[in-house]
């Protein structure tokens, strides 16, 4: 099976009734994007831009920016780069940030939040971005620049406002021409609020990693519960069928990057419940791309139900096992 999934990774994953279903990747390291393309990824899906600023003694300056991710970008070679703005604290301090202590660092300054109470190093990230998809002759650079742990619409008019100012003060002809601004739906206040976020922005991508973690209550790196944090829960799922409902209904489109893309269980789910792309690992993209191949849309749909009406997550797998 192996064999055969990597034969056929650079084709289109299409269901076995033709719906498509765009599978891309998620990186780390922008020098890992070539790898990506290698292993049949239709772009990058959720590029963690913190290990950049990780790798430095320093915030990285606007040049180092744009170097890094120009080096995707060419990597891509026309292939959109979904690029997530600094996703720091938590989980995940900078060392040359000096955070307070916090007792429940999980909720407490991270993601857009924390980058909000910085908003110059915001705005250096967001115009290095623009800058290095500047249109080359002759090729696109689509640029997909998405926020992460957005919880409602004043954060991300917050960053908008920021992203909208840069657009305006640098000429067309030096910034990226095909550019979307989208959020994570990671915290569930932004799913069950998505059909306002749905009418300002242009797309989103379910982080299911925290998305689960919010929604169970349960830390995803906890020693003895992290097991149970399953993204197959009916109420996550709930959640994901809120969001594509609300996106689908203003046009914009829905991708998952969180570690439940790449679950072959859950993949048929996924698409039933109308997910666009599918946003895994560079060594799942054959994998992911030959699941999608497996089963009908019909069939998908019918997966996504049943699991919709399960209880537990555990009830969820039982019946999905049996089909
Ligand atoms: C997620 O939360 O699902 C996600 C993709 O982001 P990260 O794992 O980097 O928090
Ligand atoms: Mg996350």
């Amino acid at each position: 099976r192996e064999a055969a999934a990597w034969d056929t990774r650079f084709e289109e994953a299409r269901t076995r009734c033709g719906h498509r279903v765009e599978v891309a990747a998620n990186l780390g390291n922008t020098i890992h994007a070539a790898d990506a393309v290698e292993r049949g990824a239709e772009g990058v899906g959720l590029l963690r831009t913190e290990f950049l600023f990780m790798a430095h003694a320093q915030e990285p300056d606007l040049a180092t920016q744009i170097d890094e991710y120009r080096e995707a970008l060419d990597a891509l070679d026309g292939r959109p780069l979904v690029a997530r703005t600094l996703d720091v604290g938590g989980d995940k301090p900078l060392p040359y940030w000096p955070m307070p202590k916090e007792d429940n660092p999980f909720l407490g300054l991270r993601g857009i939040r924390l980058m909000l109470t910085r908003p110059e190093v915001l705005e250096t990230q967001l115009r290095a971005l623009l800058l290095a998809a500047a249109p080359v002759p002759g090729k696109p650079r689509p640029l997909r620049i998405m926020l992460p742990m957005i919880k409602d619409i004043a954060e991300f008019r917050a960053a908008r406002a920021i992203f909208d100012r840069l657009l305006e003060e640098i000429p067309e002809a030096e910034r990226a021409s095909d550019v979307q601004l989208g959020i994570m739906i990671e915290v569930p206040s932004a799913a069950l609020l998505a059909p306002a976020l749905a009418a300002e922005v242009d797309f989103f991508s379910v982080g299911t990693n925290d998305l689960t973690q919010y929604t169970l209550a349960i830390d995803r790196d906890h020693p003895e519960l992290s097991a149970q944090a399953d993204g197959l829960h009916p109420a996550v799922l709930r959640l994901i069928e809120m969001t594509v409902t609300a996106a689908h209904a203003h046009g914009k489109w829905v991708g998952v990057c969180g570690e439940l893309a790449s679950d072959p269980m859950a993949v048929p789910v996924l698409v039933g419940l109308g997910v666009d792309e599918l946003s895994v690992s560079a060594r799942q993209v054959p994998l992911v791309k030959a699941r999608l191949r497996e089963f009908d849309l019909e069939k998908a749909r019918t997966q996504a139900g049943l699991a919709l009406a399960q209880a537990t997550s555990t009830a969820v797998r039982d019946a999905l096992e049996v089909r």
